[in-house]
């Protein structure tokens, strides 16, 4: 094996980076080329891609985002675009990919592996709704991202007598709510995979103001409703001044915590080894602290990762 090529693909998160230069120093240690692929799939359509070297990757460790860029690419969807994917890589001679992004990209890595490429998949979303791993890249960051933020919000609640609503992003996946909330000591973590009553949040509220407690902090996964609506809810029930944080692409970016980048120099590490070793249509992840590998075919097919019941255990003892 010669050359290698690597693609950051859909959302963007902190740590992405940190992984291109992962691949790229550990391809350069083994002797392998290492091309990165602009937007995502969008430049194997287009042909844009580039060389990379130690220069390349200087200086990206700690940025956020993806220097590589990220776009969504629909003619993947489609058989002559994934059939073009395919003839980009063969004519660049790539003999191997490393596609890091959500479960979509994971999807488009499929194809590419059915068709052929050998392929390896690096779960990145702060969303950490991809199973077969633990976490995925970027969601510690969001996470401390989200904890700055809240107790910057919680200096100002305090000084106010205000109830904050924060919304987090997440789709359909209340971990980053959840977590933070954990972290954060708030009120309530209102998350899609489980039920709450709003007049029962009001009379808890109500309750807490009694007692002299007149600052409230209430995370909202954006699955389970709007921060707004929530607010207006408690204002329009209980007359309690109600502010909004929707935390919203501020969740994505930053510098990487150490975890993520730790995170990051491992699975791009892994996934030159594999690569190197013959291993294709795999997707790494991070199980009981090891790097894990999946069958892609059984990662597309696995649903969203479920929030770990001890976690929902944990913050009802603490009474969020
Ligand atoms: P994420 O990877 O963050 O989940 P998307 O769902 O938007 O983001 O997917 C990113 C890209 O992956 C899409 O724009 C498309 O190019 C590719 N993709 C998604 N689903 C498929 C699929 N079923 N087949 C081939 N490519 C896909």
């Amino acid at each position: 094996m010669k050359r290698i090529a690597v693609l950051t693909s859909g959302g963007d998160c902190s740590g992405m980076n940190a992984t291109i230069r992962a691949v790229v120093r550990s391809g350069l240690s083994n002797n392998l080329e290492v091309i990165g692929i602009q937007k995502g799939y969008q430049g194997l359509i287009d042909q844009q891609y580039e060389l990379l070297t130690t220069k390349s990757v200087s200086g990206k460790l700690q940025v956020g985002g993806t220097f590589l860029q990220s776009a969504r690419c629909l003619e993947m969807l489609e058989e002559p675009g994934r059939r073009r994917a395919v003839e980009t890589l063969q004519e660049m001679g790539a003999e191997g990919l490393v596609v890091i992004g959500g479960d979509g990209s994971h999807r488009g890595a499929y194809e590419l592996q059915k068709r052929g490429v050998p392929v390896i998949a690096i779960p990145a979303s702060i969303d950490n709704d991809i199973p077969f791993t633990d976490m995925s890249l970027g969601v510690d960051t969001a996470l401390n991202n989200i904890l700055h933020a809240v107790d910057c919000l919680k200096d100002t609640a305090s000084s106010h007598d205000r109830t904050f609503v924060v919304e987090t992003m997440g789709r359909d996946c209340g971990y980053l709510a959840l977590v933070s909330g954990i972290a954060c000591g708030a009120e309530y973590a209102l998350i899609p995979e489980s039920a709450y009553d709003i007049d029962e949040i009001c009379k808890h509220l109500l309750r807490r103001f009694q007692e002299g407690r007149d600052n409230s902090i209430i995370m909202v996964a954006e699955g389970a409703g709007k921060a707004q609506d929530i607010a207006d809810q408690i204002k329009n029930r209980i007359g309690f001044e109600t502010r909004i944080m929707v935390l919203g692409h501020y969740q994505r970016g930053g510098s990487p915590s150490s975890f993520d980048r730790l995170l990051a120099a491992r699975f791009g590490v892994t996934a030159v080894e594999a690569l190197l070793q013959g291993t294709s249509g795999i997707m790494l992840g991070l199980g009981c602290g090891a790097i894990i590998q999946t069958d892609l075919g059984k990662v597309i097919v696995g649903g969203r990762r479920k929030i770990d019941a001890t976690l929902l255990k944990l913050a009802a003892t603490l009474g969020i």
